[in-house]
């Protein structure tokens, strides 16, 4: 096979992003980061010393304390990806809850906290032959990838794609919450000031809203083949 490349995957909140980046990962054996997990972790460890809730964020405190903050990902053999660790506990079912969900755009959107996961980002695709996805990896984090996939879907099947992955897991959540959740993040995402969810122009879009993982993977398995070769 020929050489490693960089794919940045960008896009909406809950189009499947994950999915795919985890099976490309194991077909070309790349390491898979997902992004998200970060500022999730972050949003985790702001929720937990009361710098963000419903109604406020302590900005100033979360950023003069963001240096206590250390992540990283260790691979889980039995579930085939790497799990998110903050300050050594792993916090992966912790930060996929409805209530980290309704906070994390607010975090996402401070420069300071960007800044550093960016930095880190950065470090782990200096050596190619990584899938990254999040909302800025194309256009701030790897704006040299070499494919950058931009994905869509109608927001209704955006949360039903979600809804069934809390339920599946024993969350009690409502849809409308969910819904109303995946349009709000979009929205503060695509409107903050620092590194908005803007597709990259050399991205490829990819609406998934009728298209099943197989279809859709089979297709971006070839633009990957073709980037390679
Ligand atoms: O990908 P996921 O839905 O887990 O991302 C959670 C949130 O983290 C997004 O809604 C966004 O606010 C933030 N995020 C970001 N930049 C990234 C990845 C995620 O701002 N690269």
């Amino acid at each position: 096979m020929g050489e490693k490349i960089i794919i940045a995957i960008d896009g909406f909140s809950s189009t499947g992003k994950s999915t795919i980046a985890k099976l490309l990962a194991k077909k070309y054996n790349y390491i898979y980061v997902d992004t998200g997990a970060m500022y999730r972790a972050v949003t985790l460890f702001a929720k937990q010393n009361n710098f963000v809730g419903k109604d406020f964020l302590d900005k100033k405190g979360l950023v003069s304390s963001l240096k206590e903050i250390s992540l990283s990902f260790q691979f889980n053999i039995e579930l085939g990806f790497a799990e998110m660790f903050l300050n050594g506990k792993n916090v992966e079912k912790e930060i996929r809850t409805l209530e980290v969900s309704q906070l994390v755009s607010k975090v996402a959107a401070v420069s300071e906290v960007r800044k550093k996961l960016v930095a880190e980002q950065k470090i782990m695709g200096e050596d190619s032959g990584i899938v990254m996805d999040g909302r800025d990896i194309g256009t701030v984090v790897f704006p040299n990838a070499e494919l950058k996939l931009f994905m869509t879907a109608s927001a209704d099947k955006r949360a039903t794609r979600r809804y069934k992955e809390l339920i599946d897991r024993g969350d009690k959540v409502d849809f409308k919450d969910i819904l109303f959740n995946v349009e709000e993040r979009d929205r503060i995402d695509s409107t903050r000031e620092d590194s908005p969810l803007v597709k990259a122009d050399d991205a490829i879009e990819f609406d998934n809203s009728d298209m099943g993982i197989k279809e859709q993977f089979d297709r971006i398995c070839a633009l990957v083949d073709r980037r390679i070769v």
